[in-house]
């Protein structure tokens, strides 16, 4: 890959300018694409467990860290460290702990950074979680999907209910005083009434953070094959909008701001990993997968673990793809990022970021949508509106259209 493009300030679409005194903020991504069992909705980079493999996977990733810091380390501070998966607590303890130093080791982490890792109920016990907790990662992101046991065995997860309240009551013994946890919504055969039970469930863990997804068909998964052959049906537009709706009254009145489409939080605990990526800030991914973008370039990983392994220690990057952003791209990804966060994007902002006139680029998008009224524009910040938010993923297509 030609590092040159990554770096060069005159190719840069993105606002950043590598020559500035302060050291540019940078988020971290790394990828552990193995779980102990497949769902059924699951369209993730996600492989079964592969004990011969997994070793040799992390030594891969390290050596990419390697790689990538010797260019990007000196003029960037990491202020976020996002593992996902997969199942990132299929790996030992160990190598939890020493990819958390190595990255430590590569690059220079701001004081107060944030460091995530994702784990599913049953992948890990008290003192493990102690363990991590003691190597530095302060937030933790347990994948709860359900509270309901029909519902678990529904959404084919290995894990029962008593696990997922044993995990989130140890990560709170082992010192985890920042808890995400994810819930899915729009299960076939849910109710109003059974959302609503999940949601009071989860709040009673208080966590500082939500995140509530609802359940989509994706092409080539168990559930789509299913759906295909008329042996599952999702629940009409009209009820999943009840629900989300709902979930919104719920959340919100026991104090969790609506801060992105499907993400609630305690003031001051959004995620600040994500939202770097829905403002379209630097980050670098790592593993199987992964995506970076950086200075508006972005490059993605090969997928399969085994011929990420390979490429690795052939010659040290495994890029499968990479882009340079044509302004008029980069201008529309912004948006679509951007308005998935509820305080949308600032207009001026926008303009100084990209030298151009906001309308001229995109005023009769924008004005074919307000007729719809699924964006609005307040105080020169545009928005999705009520009815835009539960339609994003298509309204914020229009803008890259
Ligand atoms: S645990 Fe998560 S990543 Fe793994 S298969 Fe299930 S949904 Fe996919």
């Amino acid at each position: 890959m030609n590092q040159k493009m990554l770096t060069d300030p005159n190719e840069n679409v993105s606002g950043g300018n590598v020559n500035t005194l302060r050291p540019q903020p940078l988020g971290l991504y790394i990828h552990i694409p193995y779980c102990i069992h497949k769902c059924g909705y699951c369209d993730f980079n996600s492989h079964l467990i592969d004990q011969g493999e997994m070793g040799a996977y992390v030594d891969a990733l390290l050596v990419e860290m390697d790689h990538y810091a010797q260019s990007h380390s000196s003029d960037r501070e990491v202020q976020t460290l996002f593992l996902g998966g997969g199942t990132p607590t299929t790996l030992p303890i160990p190598q939890l702990v020493r990819i958390l130093e190595s990255a430590e080791k590569n690059f220079c982490f701001a004081s107060n950074s944030e460091i995530t890792f994702e784990a599913n109920p049953a992948t890990i016990g008290q003192n493990q979680l102690k363990s991590l907790r003691q190597a530095g990662y302060n937030r933790i992101s347990v994948g709860v999907q359900s509270f309901n046991k029909t519902e678990l065995t529904l959404l084919d997860r290995a894990h029962g209910v008593e696990e997922i309240h044993c995990t989130i009551d140890r990560a709170r013994g082992a010192g985890f005083d920042n808890l995400s946890l994810d819930l899915i919504f729009a299960i076939p055969g849910q109710t109003l009434e059974r959302w609503e039970d999940n949601l009071r469930l989860a709040l009673d863990k208080n966590p500082q953070h939500l995140s509530t997804y609802n359940l989509t068909i994706e092409p080539e998964t168990a559930f789509w094959k299913l759906q295909s052959r008329g042996k599952l049906t999702m629940p009409n537009e009209e009820h999943q909008l009840a629900l989300y709706r709902r979930t919104l009254e719920v959340l919100e009145s026991a104090g969790l701001r609506h801060y992105e489409i499907s993400n609630f939080a305690r003031p001051g605990r959004e995620c600040r990993h994500n939202i770097t990526y829905w403002q379209n800030g630097n980050s670098l991914g790592f593993g199987a997968g992964a995506s970076s973008f950086l200075d508006g370039t972005r490059h993605k990983n090969i997928n399969l673990p085994a011929r990420y392994i390979k490429e690795i220690n052939k010659q040290r990057t495994a890029v499968e793809s990479q882009e340079s952003l044509k302004p008029r791209r980069a201008m529309g990804e912004s948006l679509m990022l951007g308005l998935r966060l509820l305080e949308g994007i600032s207009i001026q902002q926008f303009e100084e970021r990209f030298q151009t006139s906001f309308d001229q680029a995109f005023g009769d998008i924008v004005s074919s949508l307000q007729k719809k009224d699924l964006v609005t524009i307040e105080q020169n910040r545009l928005r999705l509106s009520e009815k835009g938010l539960f339609l994003a993923d298509s309204v914020i297509l229009e803008f890259i259209a």
